[in-house]
């Protein structure tokens, strides 16, 4: 097989973890290479058309260097791209997408679009590269350090690393929207109950309209988001299943149809002449498959704010499961040992991949959280580069001076969170 390149620091996904990895190892001058299958980064948040990037500045308060770093390229388009609120950012995606672009040419990072990793080097139990589907078939990418960022795992899942998966208890997947044609002052009145008790009513004409619709304001000012319950009322979808997923997607881009229709049938008099503009390029995938780690994160760690001496980063915000659960739970630490996968070497993962219980995974899943195991990954496979190491042999401490240097804070788990509303 043709090999594309050699670098030091291979990152998959272009996500919100994979972009905190990717600025944090090439900020420190580590040859860094960032895949992405899709054509733009984002992740998650280019999916769901305009959702908040939740805890980007907790309390008004920056949270890393890398993370303003992003901030500061998105503000040099102005307010047509990003609002703030208490701890989030309302971005219009498409701004998102080249303000990210931005940042990894403005720190040198190397990237690729269009490159799905579809396999992974393995050498004596370590991770040395992946295999990636271009127009040219496939290719290789050889890599001293690998960091996962996928969402799923994937990278891990190819090497054959043991995965955590609770296949009785699904978050649902959600296909956002965006409407227009409504009066958005009227519309952002509407209560959940409102909608819920519209869909009652409409669910005979409409079946696949969800239970849950949260409608909300950005990104423009003649248009609304719709995040919703999705696939909740569809059973239980695997979505690393090609026919599960299959099924999903498909169900969903018909489910986003009957919303409209729905709405302009039985919805509040602000919606009655709503208008699809579109619906996400794929659907949002919350916590399924995580990569077994040294340590796995837990509800409880998450509800009693509890601290690591190997902290990492931290995670703010509610325990979510999407439009399932949705309570409160304190700071709380991320130990170094949910990176690091439990027998692979040369691997680090981060974001939604890291190794956590379900719960654990779901509790303080918002981007700038995932930006932020993302950031420490990079800034630990630097070091592993630097010291020719592998990520289980660091010395925590040493990734915890590069954060700090960063400007991260390491001292927050069991705050309470009063910036919330
Ligand atoms: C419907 C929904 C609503 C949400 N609402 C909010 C919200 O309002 N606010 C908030 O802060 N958080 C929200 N979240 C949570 C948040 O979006 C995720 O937890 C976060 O995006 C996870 O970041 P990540 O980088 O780990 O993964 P992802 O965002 O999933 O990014 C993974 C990236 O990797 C790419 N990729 C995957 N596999 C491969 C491969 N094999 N090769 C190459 N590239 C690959 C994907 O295309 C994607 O770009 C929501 C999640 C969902 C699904």
């Amino acid at each position: 097989m043709r090999q594309l390149c050699e670098t030091d620091v291979l990152v998959v996904g272009g996500g919100p973890a994979g972009i905190g990895a990717a600025l944090g190892a090439a900020r420190r001058g580590a040859r860094t290479l960032l895949l992405e299958k899709h054509a733009f980064f984002g992740g998650t948040a280019s999916f769901c058309l305009g959702m908040p990037i939740n805890q980007m500045r907790p309390g008004g308060k920056a949270r890393s260097d890398v993370h303003e770093l992003v901030i500061d390229k998105l503000q040099a388009y102005g307010e047509r791209a990003v609002m703030f609120g208490e701890h989030e950012l309302w971005c219009q995606v498409e701004y998102l997408k080249v303000a990210v672009i931005d940042a990894l040419d403005e720190v040198g990072c190397r990237y690729l679009v269009r490159a799905h990793a579809v396999d992974t080097l393995v050498e004596d139990g370590r991770v040395v590269g992946a295999v990636i589907a271009t127009k040219r078939g496939l290719m290789t990418v050889r890599a001293q350090v690998v960091i996962d960022c996928s969402g799923d795992g994937d990278i891990a899942y190819f090497a054959g690393a043991e995965m955590l998966v609770d296949p009785d208890e699904a978050a649902p997947m959600t296909l956002c929207l965006n409407i227009t044609n409504v009066d958005i002052e009227e519309a952002n009145r509407i209560s959940r109950a409102e909608m819920d008790a519209m869909a009652e009513r409409a669910r005979a004409e409409y079946p696949l309209i969800p239970a849950g619709w949260g409608l909300t304001r950005f990104p423009s000012s003649t248009c609304l988001t719709i995040n919703h319950g999705g696939t909740k009322g569809f059973g239980v979808l695997d979505p690393t299943d090609p026919e599960a997923l299959s099924e999903a997607e498909c169900q969903s881009r018909r489910q986003v149809v009957q919303m409209v229709e729905a709405m302009r049938a039985y919805g509040p008099e602000p919606l009655r002449d709503a208008e699809l503009i579109a619906a996400g390029p794929q659907i949002g995938i919350r916590p399924w498959r995580r990569v077994k780690g040294l340590y796995q994160l837990s509800e409880e760690d998450a509800k009693t704010g509890r601290a690591f001496d190997d902290a990492i980063a931290w995670r703010s915000g509610f325990l979510d499961i999407g439009f399932v659960r949705y309570e409160r739970m304190l700071v709380h630490d991320v130990p170094y040992r949910c990176l690091v996968p439990e027998s692979l070497d040369g691997l680090l993962m981060a974001g939604r991949a890291m190794s956590a219980t379900y719960v654990g995974a779901s509790a303080g899943k918002s981007m700038g959280n995932c930006l932020a195991t993302g950031h420490a990954a990079g800034l630990a496979a630097t070091l592993c580069l630097q010291q020719g190491r592998q990520p289980r042999e660091l010395d925590v401490g040493q990734i915890q001076d590069a954060l700090r240097a960063d400007g991260v804070d390491l001292t927050r788990s069991g705050d309470d969170q009063e910036w919330l509303t």
